[in-house]
């Protein structure tokens, strides 16, 4: 079994429905380029759960979001700490992080969906979320950078660019859809700053406004629910 297969089974065994690994060194902050290659799992969120979200947060989805950041967390760690029994450098980048000593609010040390574009999980949506054919954007992500090399390293950002175009189209639901006016409803393009696509004061001012009650970072969801890419059938 290669190290990719041993690594994928570990996330996989514990709970990821997606796995990709990624060349990232061409889009890491200063102090991560010595860490340029990005293993990205993702968990698929309860169908069930982000179809009764279309008026708002529910309690059940707020902890089920949180539960699943937790998850992500420990299958990061593990994988972490597979890679350094290796003797390579690696380090988890938390599955909900935002810092305040990095240009921009909002954000962590490095943002999943570079890694999950690069590694060809999916594109961004005029929603700014990560749009997997799979699942659409209800998925949660999280991230491993490490030197550890790998072949299947690359950058698949301009195939994931031609997705974007071809799946979000015509379509504009999450804008419709978003009650605050954040989603500003350009299409992405590799480069597009998020600001561009989503204004992330305005989605967050009016998430603490009508769910504080919910619970300190609730998140709305209405544009995961409304995404024709999203299980919401039921
Ligand atoms: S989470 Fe809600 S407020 Fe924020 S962008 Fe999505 S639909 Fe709009
Ligand atoms: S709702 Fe439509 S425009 Fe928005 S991310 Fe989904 S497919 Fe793209």
């Amino acid at each position: 079994m290669s190290f990719t297969d041993r690594l994928q089974n570990i996330a996989t065994d514990m709970g990821a429905d997606l796995f990709a690994i990624s060349y990232v060194g061409n889009a890491v902050d200063p102090d991560l380029v010595s860490l340029p290659n990005c293993i990205t799992v993702g968990v698929h969120l309860s169908d069930f759960l982000i179809s009764g979200i279309m008026d708002g947060p529910t309690y059940t989805y707020f902890q089920h979001y949180r539960t699943v950041n937790t998850l992500i967390d420990q299958i990061t760690t593990r994988l972490v700490i597979e890679l350094q029994r290796k003797g390579y450098m690696a380090c988890a980048i938390p599955a909900s992080q935002s810092v305040k000593d990095r240009p921009g609010d909002y954000r962590g040390v490095f943002p999943h969906k570079t890694g999950a574009v690069h590694g060809g999980l999916g594109w961004i949506g005029r929603n700014g979320l990560l749009i997997t054919e799979q699942y659409g954007p209800s998925v949660r992500f999280g991230s491993v950078l490490t030197n550890a090399p790998f072949e299947e390293a690359v950058d698949r950002s301009d195939e994931m660019a031609k997705l974007a175009v071809k799946n979000c189209g015509d379509c504009f639901l999450c804008k419709e859809n978003c009650p605050s006016g954040a989603i500003q409803g350009g299409l992405w393009q590799p480069g597009v700053p998020r600001d561009e696509l989503v204004n992330a004061d305005t989605c967050s001012t009016h998430m603490t406004k009508a769910y504080g009650h919910i619970g300190r970072g609730s998140v709305c969801g209405r544009c995961i629910a409304v995404c024709p890419f999203a299980n919401t059938k039921v």
